[in-house]
């Protein structure tokens, strides 16, 4: 069965399919705007305070003035009152509705704040957690800034959909020079001769808040981690590869365009790596 998905829309708390927006919205005309997507554990956002800081930073990056507390305040209101436990928050500022030009607008044009709450009945990532997923690998073809949240995700939904028709769960993006960037939604992690590998941060990936705690719990776990990235062409001498998201968490890879990453079975860095992320779940509902 499906639930009403409950919203607030610029501070009003109403369904998500009562939610309308002008045609000139420049996050609709132009995607001027950007999001976040907290996960939400036995009623509680996980790692709130990063992706928050995360929210904050993209909004200064494109200077939308918004004000962060007051959303955070509404944030915890839509939670608390959609009575959702296990799901996930969606959160996006768009630089508001004005007559349509490209430079930003002059004036006082109010944002248009958006804050969902969605119960995650199925968890789509669970057997692939398990089983391990495959992976195709396509070209980056994103803009220079991805290190910002923005809601044009064109390039990404493009990526994402080729995966999918290939029966892939994700889609790892490969710059022109050869790099493994990310994924289309998640960040790209891999294992050599024990050593852990993820691009470093730089305008090319979204600094994804799980790399970050992956990161953390690699260190906890005395297991050596760089952020040094990998080529396309080196995946075949990697051991592991995963991929971590919000919603994702954890996730081995065992096949790569079509063929088997290491044996074809998720590795023991990746396991310790899923088991750590379970346990600090855990410890962090318990304060
Ligand atoms: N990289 C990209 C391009 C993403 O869109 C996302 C999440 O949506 C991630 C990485 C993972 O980030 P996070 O761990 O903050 O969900």
């Amino acid at each position: 069965m499906s639930h009403e998905i409950l919203a607030n829309w610029n501070g009003v708390e109403m369904p998500l399919s009562e939610v309308t927006v002008s045609a000139l919205d420049r996050g609709f005309l132009f995607g001027d705007g950007v999001y976040e997507v907290l996960r939400v554990y036995k009623g509680q956002p996980f790692l709130e305070a990063e992706h928050l800081e995360r929210f904050r930073r993209s909004l200064d990056k494109i200077s939308i003035v918004c004000q962060v507390d007051r959303l955070i305040e509404r944030m915890q209101m839509t939670l608390e009152n959609s009575g959702v436990t296990e799901g996930m928050i969606y959160m996006q500022v768009t630089r508001g509705a004005a007559p349509r030009t490209h430079r930003f607008p002059s004036g006082d044009v109010p944002p248009n704040e958006l804050i969902y709450v969605e119960p995650m009945e199925v968890d789509h990532y669970a057997e692939a957690r398990e089983q391990g997923a495959a992976v195709i690998t396509v070209p980056d073809l994103r803009w220079k800034r991805c290190d910002i949240k923005s809601i044009n995700l064109l390039a990404n939904c493009m990526a994402a959909q080729q995966a999918a028709e290939q029966g892939c769960i994700e889609a790892l993006l490969v710059n022109a020079d050869g790099t493994v960037t990310e994924g289309s939604h998640t960040s790209v992690f891999g294992v050599r001769d024990g050593h852990v590998l993820t691009s470093p941060l730089s305008p090319s990936i979204l600094p994804g808040i799980t790399r970050g705690l992956v990161t953390r719990l690699a260190g906890r776990c005395g297991i050596p981690l760089h952020e040094t990235s990998f080529s396309a062409e080196e995946i075949p001498q990697l051991d592991e590869l995963f991929l971590t998201g919000t919603t994702a968490e954890v996730v081995p890879l065992i096949r790569v365009d079509g063929n088997l990453v290491n044996d074809g079975h998720p590795g023991p860095i990746t396991r310790r790596l899923q088991r750590a992320y379970q346990e600090f779940v855990a410890e962090s509902l318990s304060i």
